[in-house]
């Protein structure tokens, strides 16, 4: 996988790489899901771009864009059809 949008001092764009291990769930070209270590509430999974940016604004739109789709296939993934979801986005 190319890393060209990747720190190497990120554990976000570490998680992607393989360096630090994650429960992956899926992944695309341009966005990675993966269990939280440590879950706020049953299945709470990450979706992040492929592209290490420090705020959404700052990602560019074709990860963006990928990121929502990703985030539906994991909802239905883990068993959450009934919407009994959120969607948090958060920068820090
Ligand atoms: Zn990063």
């Amino acid at each position: 996988m190319s890393s060209e949008h990747l720190l190497v001092n990120c554990i976000f764009c570490k998680i992607i790489r393989g360096e630090i291990p994650s429960h992956k769930i899926s992944e695309t070209t341009e966005s990675y899901s993966f269990l939280d270590i440590n879950p706020l509430s049953e299945g709470h999974a990450l979706v992040i771009p492929k592209y290490h940016a420090e705020f959404l604004h700052e990602v560019p739109d074709r990860f963006l864009a990928d990121m929502l789709p990703l985030a539906k296939k994991v909802a239905l993934a883990i068993g959450l059809d009934s919407g009994e979801y959120n969607l948090l986005q958060a920068s820090k």
